[in-house]
């Protein structure tokens, strides 16, 4: 049958905005507030955004159902210069935009000309992807919406950055940040093409003195200034002449370049050859050695400043080149300066001699400096020096230092006597600005910063992070980590949309700045948006007195001009819905947002509302590549709902991968939901809400089988492990359902429509929170009265799952397995069919064997010494083959089974299969089949089978 997506959908959807569903108020049940990073509007939602909504909503929706009252609010971040750049874009009339948004997001030519204006841009996107969370069916409390400036949002946002201040978090210094040298702004994740975080990394130069000039060398290992030997230089390089505050430097363009950014006065005196510099003499700072400048093509003028040192003992690089060099054709004055270089080892580490380079050269086997092992060697020595090294005699006062620590203590002295200077680097470059400039690293003067580098901060944020749940669980080191490098960074903009800094209104709180708390946010946002709240009065003691229970009621309503009443509901609100109990985001958020999030609230408020739980999504991908405009992969979330419906792209998200996995979407997968829903949803169409009775062996196995799906389904959603969940609903139980229809129909049975009826209905609200559109509707179907969405979540108790109902079931399929086996090695029509089960003796001794076994003894001989010396299994030394077979038999089932047998002691196998084995083994081969346990009088046993039965393995006799 095939289902009308849309129009089933848009029913339910307008039945759930009808009866209010989703808008959630205070009341006496306990709450879960659950929210996710809000979106920002510079284009329509693709299929890879709807990700982590989805998540989110299935986790909202399934607490609803667990009883609890779920806040799930939604806002929109105009924050920030995104916005701002595609305006300037669309006046310029980049073309690429330009048809992006006509053709990929079907934007209107007369819209796409209001473009020019940001907010335009921002309102227009904005109403495209709420639109699009409504027809995914999120189940969002509307009424709380507001975008980042809504004139109360920025009150608040001024409480925020003000109560920061005032605690000393909000600081104002010079510090280096991402910088887009176009804009003259900083930059961060949200400004980049690709959206990456600018990542710095801290070079130190150490100054070589040549003639009246300073040639600095960038490291990050300022202990190997011992071990110098001489430096390269690229002679194809022209480097420049500078001076630098007071000293006058030779270094490449790019560097001086670089250092102008940091905040050096810089005047550019003129130029001079690398060829001209190789043969020359430097003087190392410290030593006042001499040493020889050579000619190396590896030398790069991008990277530190165009000029290295050389470490041969150390640096493999290094002592290939010099070995290179020797072969090379070079002028003889030249060759003589080289041939008597010798490499100064300065730490010592086990495993390694005189010359640590040299040895990992010969090593690896390295031929030249070209040669790619030469990556490898150097690795192993780097790895090796710094976690197992010790500097040596030769580093003075330092000997004895591990390498490990020695970067700081030798830089510090490094500088202290104006031996080395500092220069700061993108790790990560290039990194783009949305401008297309390419970013440096700039040190800000003056200007104001989050100390995300206080220590007493980041206390309190592990502990924070200690209390809380992140799912998935193996998250939590990359927090660790974030949170051990965050230092200081901007906090503010000069351009962009957004709050302006209270006390200097030159600058805009930047977007990672202001999106840290709103979720207190939201409980004003609702009086906002029905006029209770207006933003002309709102002031610092109106929201201290909210969030922060200071000041008193009577001044604060003075002030506000908002009645006490109100203040009071609103107030009470927010204490009931806070803390947060889940945020849901992107990886791509862990390393900013999700940290921020986490550091502002310890920051701002007291511990009982700092937040619970972070769930972390990965990304998705289509068809196994990334999604990207350039790839022409990218699928408007909105385009794909119309095209499939919501429920099959929702299911198909979610089904594809785990939660830290990148999901793979394709249309294969959406169209085989499709199919698996329609056949669901004619089932649910069939049946019909008859009593059912428990009374047939399968009857009560099927009943604890649906238990155990519950309880497994429950846990897994819990975990936020929603593909597992998903699977186990719509797939793993099939094929339990279609072994009860088995023998239902070799009973011909008509009397299992109850039975039925209550697995899909536990099935159906189950499925609910993943597809909720036609959840309702197969919910309609199978006569329910009331929503899918505010049932009950089927309920489990262990005492429903019977373990003997479980376990006889198993073994009568694994007897019918059995025969089947027999039948198809033997190739035997069966006239005749005869079971033997094993006697009352051989099961107590079983049942004796698997208590050993389980609490884990599996050795044959103490397992028969012990029986034999109890007298009621004495009489097993005539069967010894028995008990190694039945250890065996035991081993083999997997811990689950053994303890469902354990906890079956009075399961009798003769009865239950003289009851349930002759139908089914009538239709499936054809014969009539006895069962006799190995002891009865009478029996028929011309072949003497009967003695070889087990428990649970009876022995079979064909003819
Ligand atoms: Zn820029």
């Amino acid at each position: 049958m095939k289902i009308n997506w849309k129009e089933i959908e848009t029913k339910w959807r307008q039945k759930w905005i009808e009866n209010k569903d989703f808008e959630t108020n205070l009341n006496d049940k306990p709450k879960k507030f659950i929210t996710v990073a809000y979106p920002y509007p510079n284009s329509p939602q693709h299929i890879g955004h709807g990700r982590t909504y989805t998540l989110a909503d299935v986790h909202a929706r399934f607490y609803r159902m667990r009883g609890f009252n779920v806040l799930f609010p939604m806002g929109f971040h105009y924050t920030g210069t995104p916005i701002l750049g595609m305006a300037k874009r669309v006046e310029a009339n980049d073309k690429e935009l330009i048809s992006n948004l006509k053709n990929l997001y079907g934007v209107p030519e007369e819209t796409i000309k209001e473009f020019v204006e940001p907010v335009k841009i921002a309102n227009y996107f904005h109403q495209e992807i709420k639109a699009g969370m409504i027809e995914m069916g999120y189940s969002i409390d509307w009424r709380r919406e507001f975008t980042t400036i809504d004139p109360v949002y920025n009150k608040f946002i001024e409480w925020q950055i003000n109560t920061l201040r005032e605690k000393n978090l909000i600081i104002q210094g010079s510090h280096p940040v991402g910088w887009c040298p176009k804009d003259q702004n900083p930059v961060s994740q949200h400004d980049t093409l690709g959206d990456v975080e600018p990542d710095f990394t801290e070079y130190i130069l150490i100054k070589f003195k040549f003639e009246d000039y300073i040639i600095p060398t960038a490291t990050l290992r300022p202990e190997t200034i011992f071990g110098v030997v001489n430096l390269w230089v690229n002679p194809e390089i022209i480097y420049k002449k500078i001076t630098l505050d007071d000293e006058r430097w030779i270094v490449s363009k790019e560097c001086a370049n670089k250092m102008e950014f940091l905040d050096k006065k810089i005047t550019y005196d003129g130029e001079i050859k690398g060829s001209e510099l190789i043969g020359k003499i430097v003087v190392v700072p410290n030593r006042n050695e001499s040493i020889v400048m050579l000619p190396a093509s590896f030398v790069e003028s991008e990277t530190g400043t165009g000029i290295v040192m050389s470490v041969p003992a150390h640096a493999p690089f290094d002592y290939q080149a010099l070995i290179d060099l020797k072969k090379a054709k070079i002028e003889p004055e030249l060759f003589k300066k080289i041939n008597s270089i010798n490499p100064i080892s300065i730490i010592e580490t086990e495993g390694y001699g005189e010359n640590p380079a040299k040895e990992a050269v010969e090593k690896f086997n390295v031929l030249n400096q070209n040669d790619p092992k030469l990556e490898e060697a150097t690795k192993e020595v780097y790895g090796k020096e710094f976690y197992g090294g010790k500097l040596n005699l030769k580093t003075g006062q330092f000997s004895g230092i591990k390498v490990s620590y020695a970067k700081d203590t030798i830089k510090d002295w490094l500088i202290q006597n104006k031996y080395a200077d500092i220069l700061l680097e993108l790790t990560n470059s290039p990194v783009r600005c949305r401008c297309g400039a390419e970013c440096v690293v700039k040190v800000l003067n003056n200007q104001w910063f989050l100390n995300y580098g206080d220590k007493d901060w980041k206390e309190l944020t592990i502990k924070c992070f200690d209390s809380m749940n992140i799912l998935p669980q193996e998250i939590r080191s990359e927090f660790n980590y974030v949170i051990g490098w965050l230092r200081e960074r901007a906090c503010a903009r000069q351009h962009g949309l957004g709050t302006k800094l209270p006390w200097d209104k030159d600058w805009i709180v930047e977007s990672l700045s202001d999106s840290v708390i709103y979720m207190a946010y939201y409980i004003i946002s609702k009086f906002v948006n029905d006029k209770t709240v207006i933003a002309d009065n709102l002031s610092r003691e109106f929201f201290d007195h909210v969030f922060l229970n200071k000041g008193n009621l009577d001044k604060v309503s003075r002030i506000t001009n908002i009645s006490e009443d109100i203040i009071n509901e609103i107030k009470k609100e927010f204490e009931y819905f806070y803390p947060v109990d889940s945020r849901h985001s992107g990886r791509d958020l862990v390393p900013n947002h999700l940290t921020f999030f986490v550091l502002n609230h310890v920051a701002i408020f007291p511990e009982s509302y700092w937040p619970r739980e972070i769930v972390v999504n990965g990304s998705v991908l289509m068809n196994g590549s990334k999604m990207s405009k350039s790839m022409g992969n990218i699928i408007p979330l909105r385009k794909a709902i119309s095209d499939y419906g919501a429920d099959p792209i929702r299911l198909a998200i979610i089904i594809s991968a785990e939660l830290l996995q990148d999901a793979d979407f394709n249309m294969e997968s959406v169209s085989g939901i499709q199919n698996k829903l329609e056949t669901l949803f004619e089932e649910c169409s069939r049946l019909q809400p008859t009593k059912s009775e428990m009374i047939e062996a399968e009857d009560k196995w099927i009943k604890s089988k649906k238990h155990s799906m519950v309880f497994q389904v429950t846990q897994a959603v819990e975990k936020m492990r929603l593909r597992e969940a998903l699977h186990d609903i719509l797939f793993s139980f099939e094929s339990d359902l279609s072994w009860y229809m088995k023998r239902a129909s070799a009973k011909n049975r008509t009397n299992i429509s109850g039975i039925l009826h209550d697995i899909y209905s536990t099935r159906i609200a189950m499925l609910s929170p993943f597809a909720p559109h036609i959840a309702e509707e197969m919910w309609e179907k199978l006569g329910h009265k009331g929503m899918a969405s505010l049932s009950k979540w089927p309920e489990f108790s262990q005492s429903d799952i019977d373990p003997i109902a479980i376990q006889s079931e198993e073994y009568l399929k694994s007897t019918i397995d059995d025969i089947s086996k027999i039948l198809k090695v033997t190739k035997i029509t069966p006239k005749r069919i005869t079971i033997y089960t094993a006697d009352l003796f051989k099961s107590k001794v079983y049942h004796s064997i698997l208590e050993k076994v389980m609490t884990g003894q599996t050795n044959m001989g103490i397992i028969m010494k012990e029986l034999i010396s109890d007298e009621n299994t004495q009489e097993v030394k005539k069967i010894p083959d028995f008990v190694q077979k039945t250890i065996k038999d035991i081993l083999s089932d997997p811990t689950e089974i053994r303890r469902t047998k354990l906890e079956s002691k009075n399961f009798d196998e003769k009865t239950f299969l003289a009851n349930e084995l002759y139908e089914i083994g009538k239709k499936d081969f054809g014969v009539e089949i006895q069962v006799f346990c190995e002891s009865d009088s009478g029996i028929y046993d011309p072949k003497e089978k009967a003695r070889h039965a087990r428990p649970f393995k009876p022995a079979i006799l064909i003819e």
